[in-house]
């Protein structure tokens, strides 16, 4: 007997469930991978997360030709292509994965519907994109929670499942042939500093990360220059990461700096249950509406400015730099800049959510649109009203103005954090960061327009 694995945001051979149930019995798999006709078309296909997609497919295909199987890789219609590939290789069941988008909804409910019809079963499994799935854990009066520290204190009681180790073989049936694997090397557009992908190198980052970057992270995650978060991000939304064995793991390190990260682990497992309760919210106002933002046509300037790292806040144009080049971006200069758009420039989360789609490789539907929801006050941050003073924050978490120094090198001559406010070096110092523009707003006059706004909303 044949199962079909379609794999999704699970690209990996370790602590795979569905894997491990379609092999059960020694079945024949058929480790499938679609690419999907309708992320395209949805304007999903970014192209740096193409390319590390691309490194996971030929790495997901090289693990299961040592275990004796290879990935078939289809295009077009996902349901189309799972229903033909089940029919070719005469599988009787298909597993998936649970995921949180209403896309991955629909298409759950597509497959099963279209797989019942022609007498197969569609296996849907938990607990694999996610540590604690959407849904496991309720407030008494709603179906998702709203507020993070009520959620992270259920979150944190759950029992996880066990880890399950990656199979030691996968046999494929007879005559299934699969189309070109993709390359990155093809792809067009991408950041120079862009990271790996595949199962193995995020293996690689998550046991270099135990050993010997974990135990700071309470102190130092926040330290923009010092880079000293897991970077493990690409790695989740891909899935070549499991978030099971990823707080497992975390767990047994223990300390003040596993609790602190296993802790920021769960706030991806509440945006999904957020995203998996209420779908809309990746586009539409959360909780708080707001409609009064400037019109893109007004504000055109002043996003470019923000999106090329130009508006003369010296730690905003680090960070949409580094955005640029590495395809990445620290989670404070996330906030940072996210903060200046939305409330100190007032532009509609969306316009910036857009943008970091657009280049992250860890770009996510759940984490970016209500991360940004939280940052623009439309969300589920309780205090929806606080703005992030760039200066103060850049002051705060790059102390010596190294991380400003690293990304704009019109600055790379101001020692210290003189370096944060440029228009206040004296004339010689001045003279020498003259290629760095002047603040495109006063972020007094930013604020005011955000409190005019936000009072008549
Ligand atoms: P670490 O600090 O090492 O954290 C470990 C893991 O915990 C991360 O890989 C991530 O999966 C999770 N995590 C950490 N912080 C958060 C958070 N605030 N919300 C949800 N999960 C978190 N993260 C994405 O994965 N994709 C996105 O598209 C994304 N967009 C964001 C947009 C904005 C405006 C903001 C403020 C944050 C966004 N984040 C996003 C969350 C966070 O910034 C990144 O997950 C983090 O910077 C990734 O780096 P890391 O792996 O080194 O994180």
């Amino acid at each position: 007997s044949v199962s079909v694995v379609l794999f999704t945001a699970d690209l990996r051979l370790h602590d795979h469930p569905p894997l491990r149930a379609a092999l059960e019995g020694r079945r024949q798999v058929v480790p499938l991978f679609v690419r999907d006709r309708a992320v395209t078309a949805a304007g999903f296909a970014a192209p740096n997360r193409l390319a590390f997609l691309a490194d996971c497919l030929r790495d997901l295909d090289a693990g299961l030709r040592e275990r004796g199987g290879q990935l078939v890789v289809r295009s077009g219609d996902v349901v189309e292509e799972v229903c033909k590939a089940a029919a070719e290789a005469d599988a009787d069941e298909v597993h998936l994965s649970a995921d949180a988008s209403a896309y991955a909804h629909s298409r759950e409910r597509r497959l099963r519907r279209a797989l019942e019809a022609d007498g197969r079963r569609l296996y849907v499994h938990d607990a694999v994109t996610a540590a604690v799935a959407p849904g496991t854990v309720t407030p008494a009066s709603s179906d998702h929670f709203a507020v993070f520290t009520p959620y992270f204190r259920q979150w944190s009681g759950q029992r996880l499942r066990d880890v399950l180790t990656a199979p030691r073989a996968v046999r494929l049936p007879p005559g299934i042939g699969s189309e070109e694997l993709p390359s990155r090397a093809a792809l067009p557009g991408l950041s120079p500093g862009l990271a790996e992908g595949g199962e193995r190198a995020g293996r690689k980052r998550l046991t270099a990360w135990l050993r010997s970057g974990i135990a700071a992270y309470a102190d130092r995650h926040d330290d923009l220059a010092g880079d000293a978060t897991s970077r493990l991000s690409p790695h989740l939304h891909f899935g070549t990461l499991s978030p099971v064995e990823l707080v497992h793991r975390a767990r047994r390190a223990g300390g003040p700096g596993a609790e602190a990260f296993v802790r920021q682990v769960a706030w991806r497992d509440f945006h999904r249950q957020v995203l998996a309760a209420r779908p809309a919210a990746a586009r539409a106002d959360y909780r708080a509406k707001h409609d009064r933002w400037r019109s893109e046509r007004t504000a055109r300037d002043d996003i470019e400015a923000w999106r090329e790292g130009r508006t003369g806040y010296p730690v905003v144009d680090a960070a949409m730099r580094q955005l640029l080049h590495e395809g990445w971006m620290h989670n404070r200069a996330r906030l940072l800049t996210a903060c200046f758009l939305a409330k100190t420039l007032y532009v509609d989360w969306r316009i910036g959510a857009r943008h970091f789609l657009d280049l992250l490789v860890d770009g996510d539907l759940a984490n970016n649109q209500l991360n940004w929801q939280w940052v623009a006050g439309t969300g589920t941050d309780t205090r929806p009203n606080r703005v992030l003073n760039p200066v103060t924050q850049a002051v705060r978490h790059d102390p010596d103005g190294a991380y400003v120094r690293r990304w704009v090198p019109e600055l790379a001559e101001i020692a210290g954090a003189a370096v944060h406010e440029p228009w206040k070096l004296p004339a010689p110092d001045r003279a020498r960061a003259a290629a760095y523009p002047d603040p495109i707003v006063g972020l007094a006059d930013g604020l005011a327009r955000f409190k005019r706004a936000r009072s008549r909303d």
